[in-house]
């Protein structure tokens, strides 16, 4: 599932790759994303030049005069540049075709994902408005976390993946900048010291920035992709590797099942 990183480096690398920021159309092939894609979209962005193309949490904004396009690329979507004339695979459901022939194609087999267009503020979306600080803001510090976490009895990690308190920590990012703190992932919230709290902040932050320097860790068909696993996947200490020896300890990393969703951490260097 794309996570904060890849969606950032989607927007890095739509940002360095387009030549031309006028649009030519939008081609839908099918609109049955998570939401309906509005028939009038194409009419909306024909002709428009992209003014901006900014992120908050896992959203896309691309900013134009007249209003904003949301994207998200939900459980499995993805964006890629093509030349013009490339046969849509199965589940390329919409082109934004760029005056200068550039294709920008989204492709989404579970169809989660969304494009929305939004005439006022992008920011007071339904979807957007109610969203916590992002990770890398000033909002987003050791005390914010520690007042939010009082008297919370759902564990850290629940807390951290709470897009109402912090957006884009994901599973993957939550287990690692845990891990980096040395905070155990089932501990209650509430529990969690200041300075521990000032931990959390600085390894989410750190986490999130080394995957976004290295593409992401699920990368596979991104915008900047050549096909291959993004490179964070190699710098990760417990997610994905229940049995296996810690880097620091060498106890063997444990796995524990809540819901949907595998907890790793290790026993020792977490507590
Ligand atoms: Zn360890």
């Amino acid at each position: 599932m794309p996570e904060l990183p890849e969606v950032e480096t989607t927007r890095r690398g739509i940002l360095a790759g387009l030549t031309d920021r006028r649009v030519a159309r939008i081609v839908v092939r099918n609109p049955h994303l998570r939401w309906p894609v509005q028939a009038d979209l194409s009419a909306r962005l024909r002709g428009r030049t992209l003014a901006s193309l900014e992120r908050r949490g896992k959203y896309l904004l691309f900013g134009f005069a007249n209003g904003t396009l949301l994207v998200h690329l939900g459980m499995s979507g993805s964006l890629r540049f093509v030349v013009a004339d490339e046969t849509p695979r199965r589940h390329d459901h919409i082109d934004l075709v760029m005056a200068s022939g550039q294709v920008l194609r989204y492709h989404d087999p579970r169809r989660f994902g969304a494009f929305l267009w939004q005439s006022g503020d992008p920011f007071q979306h339904v979807l957007l408005r109610d969203l916590g600080p992002e990770p890398f803001s000033p909002d987003f510090h050791a005390d914010y976390l520690y007042a939010q976490s009082r008297g919370r009895r759902s564990s850290i990690k629940q807390f951290l993946m709470d897009a109402d308190i912090v957006v884009g920590v994901g599973n993957i990012y939550a287990s690692e900048a845990l891990f980096r703190a040395g905070v155990h992932p089932l501990r209650a919230a509430g529990r969690i010291s200041r300075q521990r709290s000032a931990r959390l902040v600085q390894s989410v932050r750190d986490v999130l920035n080394e995957a976004i320097a290295m593409g992401g860790t699920t990368l596979r068909d991104y915008v900047d992709s050549r096909g291959e696993q993004g490179e964070f996947a190699q710098n990760l200490f417990v997610y994905g590797r229940a049995g296996e020896a810690c880097r620091i300890c060498a106890a063997p990393i444990r796995a524990s099942r809540t819901g949907q969703r595998s907890t790793f951490f290790c026993p020792v260097c977490q507590r």
